[in-house]
């Protein structure tokens, strides 16, 4: 494969560096080659199901929400695709774990008022870096001091907390002139919940951040294979993958592949 080392990021989305921290390689043939695979992941159909279910759970009444409408919603929208899953167990324990994980964080919350923004998409420029950034805010209310966002994901970890954090904080302060009081991360896979407060030196840091992950971004050098490879048996771009991957030597991987 001849694949072009140095490009050119204009715009960086939330679900690039998700996608990014999971697998380098799924990022660079997604969303660099545009090599959009018409077969979605277990994660792509039940972060779909997750975002129908919240919206729905929201623009209900408040009289109508319960866990039956969850359970409703759930049923509703979720895809019965083993296939896209590890295995048989794989699917159920995913299944189990949102059900119960979703009914827990939704039904806690007692607010009356639809949220102020509801999976709602937003763009804004970065002059500094000269990208755009896109976010999808998935639950942002007010507070006593300003807003909360809350984002429920399907697993996550250090690394994603702390480059949510940055991107949430720099996007706001950049679309909204203001940072948020509070960042929560719901993982509905674990059931943990993350919180972050932002500060005034937060903006400063996570235009740092940024800079750097866009350095990386753009240099397709530095990309690397991920820390588990449980989910390359089941990535729409394996086959590609393993032909076109030969670590380290750039001269061998030529001889080999051109
Ligand atoms: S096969 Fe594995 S390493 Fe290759 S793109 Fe897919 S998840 Fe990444």
């Amino acid at each position: 494969m001849k694949k072009k080392t140095v490009v050119s990021i204009k715009t960086i989305a939330d679900y690039h560096l998700e996608d990014y921290m999971r697998c380098s390689y799924q990022f660079y043939y997604r969303h660099l080659l545009g090599q959009e695979s018409s077969y979605p992941s277990w994660r792509h159909m039940a972060q779909y199901t997750v975002n129908q279910v919240i919206r729905e759970f929201y623009q209900c009444p408040v009289e109508g929400r319960s866990s039956v409408q969850i359970l409703e919603s759930i049923h509703r929208y979720w895809v019965k695709r083993v296939d896209l899953f590890q295995s048989r167990v794989h699917y159920l324990t995913v299944l189990g774990e949102i059900t119960s994980h979703l009914l827990h964080h939704l039904l806690k919350d007692k607010r009356i008022e639809p949220p102020l923004f509801l999976l709602e998409k937003f763009r804004t420029e970065i002059k500094e870096l000269e990208i755009d950034l896109s976010m999808t805010l998935q639950v942002a209310d007010w507070s006593g001091e300003g807003f909360i966002l809350k984002k429920y994901v399907l697993d996550a970890d250090a690394e994603f907390y702390v480059s949510y954090h940055h991107m949430a904080t720099l996007f706001c302060n950049k679309a909204f002139q203001t940072v948020p009081e509070r960042i929560d991360i719901v993982n509905l896979l674990t059931g943990e919940e993350h919180q972050y407060y932002p500060s005034e030196k937060s903006v400063a840091e996570a235009l740092a951040y940024f800079h750097l992950a866009k350095d990386i971004l753009e240099n397709t050098d530095s990309y690397m294979r991920p820390k588990s490879f449980s989910d390359c048996s089941m990535c729409p771009f394996k086959k590609k993958c393993h032909r076109d991957w030969v670590p380290q030597d750039r001269e061998i991987r030529n001889y080999l592949y051109e």
